[in-house]
């Protein structure tokens, strides 16, 4: 079928919606029309080139939700009409990792996710008969798209699908690093990092595990606004005294919980260092740049603190979104206050200028 994508063609250079054609959808995968579609910082980080992994042309895009179209052979669980939200992280259900409680990060098919093609190593986008590859196994700024069963979390259909997007990257990435990998407990304090999309996650996490008291850490009022819109006590504007301050208001001890949202080392640095003695944990979300390296005391780290690192929140995405979507139904998570503007699929390189301009939480790409 025809299809209108937006295609990363040139590294360094705006993206050009443009009609594909899109091969019907083979084994265990599923056909879905996007409904609606956040544009996240991967997308650009990549279309900018910096990522040594990346490639071209390639569709991006993968915060994307959405309704099955038409179901390949040997698909188990999704059933045409179902709503769904994009995985770029899967969950297959059977590899070890899957069966596994101590990990999200399935292994099915990670080798030609990363290669930027579909589980059996071939694409379904092409033009004029050569292929385009899928980004992040999503491929989401496009008006359809095929990916694996595996790759989608089936949610409840009352949920707007320009809201329940937002659950597929950044807002699940920072509620489960508070929830699922952090499990922050009752009462407990929590310095958050960074009040990005992934940041104001971890601040809903820490209030859904009913912290006492989250303390928020940013460069930008605006920014911290939002924070203590969504349950942070304190806000700080970072600085190089932040774990001083962490120190001055804990007597001395440190927080029970730090996450870290920014992926600038430095940061990730302050982060462990503003952890407690005894049980600190430091759970970093951000994705620092190829190459770097965190500065860590060790002496902190035999005094009892220690370091998670956390994708996707650490959240299996078929089991934990669906669940998060009815938390966001229920009124526990006010996701739309993260919408800041709606574009369409041709105004996709506006979408990065904004984001580029730190104007806004999220743009969402709005395909009806
Ligand atoms: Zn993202
Ligand atoms: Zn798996």
């Amino acid at each position: 079928m025809r299809i209108r994508a937006a295609v990363l063609e040139q590294f360094g250079e705006p993206l050009k919606v443009t009609d594909l054609e899109l091969a019907p959808p083979r084994s265990g995968e599923v056909l879905v029309r996007l409904v609606a579609c956040g544009v996240c910082h991967t997308d650009m980080y990549s279309a900018s080139g910096v990522d040594p992994s990346g490639y071209a042309p390639t569709v991006l895009g993968h915060e994307g939700a959405g309704v099955v179209e038409a179901l390949g052979p040997d698909v188990k669980d999704l059933a045409v009409g179902d709503h769904v939200v994009t995985l770029f992280s899967p969950q297959c259900r059977e590899c070890e990792h899957c069966r596994s409680e101590r990990t999200n990060l399935c292994t099915a098919i990670r080798a030609q996710q990363n290669l930027g093609y579909l589980p059996d190593g071939t694409t379904r986008l092409s033009r004029d008969g050569q292929p385009v590859r899928h980004f992040m196994g999503t491929s989401t700024f496009a008006t359809h798209t095929v990916m694996p069963e595996i790759a989608l979390a089936r949610v409840n259909p009352q949920a707007p699908l320009e809201a329940a997007c937002l659950f597929a990257c950044g807002l699940s990435t920072g509620i489960g690093a508070a929830t699922s990998t952090a499990q922050v407990h009752e009462g407990s304090t929590v310095v958050v990092f960074g009040a990005g999309m992934v940041g104001l996650g971890a601040v809903v996490g820490a209030r859904l595990q009913r912290a006492a008291r989250i303390i928020c850490v940013d460069l930008s009022e605006e920014r911290l606004r939002m924070a203590r819109h969504h349950g942070a006590t304190d806000t700080w504007l970072g600085g190089e005294d932040t774990v001083e301050r962490v120190l001055e208001e804990t007597d001395g001890m440190g927080a029970d919980y730090t996450i870290e949202a920014t992926g600038l080392v430095a940061v990730m640095r302050q982060a462990v260092e503003a952890a407690r003695m005894g049980w600190g944990l430091a759970t970093m979300c951000g994705v620092a740049g190829k190459g770097e390296t965190l500065d860590v005391i060790p002496r902190l780290l035999i005094t009892g603190r220690r370091i998670a690192g956390s994708s996707f929140g650490g959240l299996k995405g078929r089991d934990q979104v669906p669940k998060l979507v009815d938390r966001y139904l229920a009124g526990e998570i006010d996701v739309d206050a993260f919408i800041s503007h709606r574009i369409t699929l041709e105004q996709v390189n506006e979408g990065f200028e904004l984001m580029h301009r730190q104007d806004g939480i999220r743009s969402v790409i709005s395909f009806t």
